[in-house]
């Protein structure tokens, strides 16, 4: 979420990303020294640092956040411990020492670096040194640094977390502007009443998903603005000339739009799942193969196959969250076979409702889909006793920012243009 605020505020927030570095780069240096040799020792040093009147910013970072930048440093150490030990090959070949000692082949197996300044770097809060406020528009940094109170812009996602289930903050300075990333912890729990209701759903370029009851949702209309913006820019940025400052200019404007249309995708698909996991007690859906999916080329339904993939990731999310069951079937003659009687009935894409001669039964295509998906679910349910949920996939990389592992396979498509 973007932060807003007075341009003192984000010279103080300059300040504090500067400590934050500080740190890090300190502990680092106590490593080489060998005054630091654990991580203990790591958080030890920081209040060493901050007690050091040499070094009068230390103080003013919050201790916590002091804290968050020694883990980061012993994370750089230990990743250079680990290596050695696996002895990861270097990249350029050292032969090793006579007398077997490890010098000279150091840097090539991630010895801990010093970092630099750069535009993108973060300083981080844990849950301490800053507050947001009972409508959570404002974040007020509240440690030595003084920055103040930001108007926080963008996902409005914050809202479904409780203030004790934020872990850490971070603040990151990009190339336009400063955002607050919020690190959620996802061990929250709701209750639900039962609703006596299952449902299974099938998920569609005419709509975004049918239920087994034959409710529909359709793609919301940002779907197809976001898809004619992407396209206008991507021929824009194609009609410029390598290396030229309008070619910059351009793909920032494309990257700027991939990301809007993203976070909008990712707030749109987080509210739909919700709803359907507080009315019902069990939700089934197919296990497409979305890693196939996101690679597709045609871009109205690579930019549908995103949104179905943040869907069910939310579905999970939150079937977790209310203890709703999240199963995935596997697609296997779902839109064919009769829902009624078993028997397929072959159709092709264009062919928009199911009608089967054999028992009768007639049905919009993505219902009798639909329901297909929740009747296998059920059968998957009762012949595996206990190993439904084994289905539901396991740690989602949802994030609040809305920059996900979704966005990388367009991303990287479109560097290679
Ligand atoms: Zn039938």
């Amino acid at each position: 979420m973007k932060l807003e605020g007075e341009t003192v505020q984000y010279e103080k927030l300059d300040e504090a990303i500067r400590t934050g570095l500080f740190v890090r780069n300190s502990i680092i240096k106590a490593w080489i020294d060998g005054q630091v040799k654990s991580r203990n020792d790591a958080y030890k040093y920081c209040k060493i640092l901050a007690d050091n009147l040499d070094f009068p910013w230390a103080k003013k970072l919050n201790s916590m956040a002091r804290q968050a930048h020694a883990e980061r440093a012993w994370a750089a150490i230990e990743r250079f411990y680990k290596n050695c030990k696996a002895k990861v090959p270097s990249k350029k070949a050292v032969r090793p020492r006579d007398d077997g000692s490890r010098k000279g082949t150091r840097t090539k197996r991630g010895y801990p670096k010093f970092k630099k300044y750069q535009v993108r770097a973060s300083v981080e809060y844990k849950t301490s040194g800053w507050k947001l406020s009972e409508d959570r528009r404002y974040l007020v940094l509240t440690d030595k640094f003084e920055a103040g109170t930001f108007k926080l812009w963008g996902s409005r996602d914050l809202h479904y977390y409780q203030l004790k289930q934020i872990k850490r903050v971070r603040i990151i300075r990009r190339h336009d502007g400063y955002y607050a990333q919020f690190l959620i912890d996802h061990t929250r729990e709701e209750k639900k009443e039962l609703t006596g209701k299952q449902t299974g759903l099938d998920v569609g370029l005419n709509h975004f998903y049918t239920d087994s009851e034959g409710n529909q949702v359709d793609n919301p209309r940002f779907f197809r603005k976001g898809e004619r913006q992407i396209k206008k820019l991507q021929k824009r940025l194609s009609r410029t000339k390598k290396g030229s400052k309008n070619r910059i200019k351009a793909r920032n404007r494309l990257g700027i739009t991939h990301l809007k249309v993203s976070r909008r995708r990712n707030d749109w698909a987080c509210k739909a799942a919700q709803r359907v996991i507080r009315s019902n007690d069990l939700v089934a859906i197919e296990n497409l193969k979305v890693r196939n999916m996101v690679k597709n080329h045609h871009l109205a339904k690579s930019i549908n196959d995103a949104a179905w993939y943040k869907f069910r990731e939310w579905l999970e999310y939150f079937g977790r969250i209310y203890g709703v069951p999240v199963i995935a079937v596997e697609p296997f003659n779902t839109s064919q076979n009769c829902s009624n009687c078993g028997k397929k009935v072959s159709k092709t894409l264009s062919t928009r409702t199911h009608k089967c001669p054999r028992c009768g039964y007639e049905a919009d295509r993505d219902e009798n889909a639909a329901i297909n998906i929740l009747q296998s679910a059920l059968k998957q349910l009762s012949t595996t006793p206990g190993r439904g949920e084994s289905n539901i996939s396991g740690e989602t990389g949802l994030c609040l920012d809305g920059e996900t592992q979704t966005d990388k396979p367009t991303r990287r498509k479109r560097k290679s243009k």
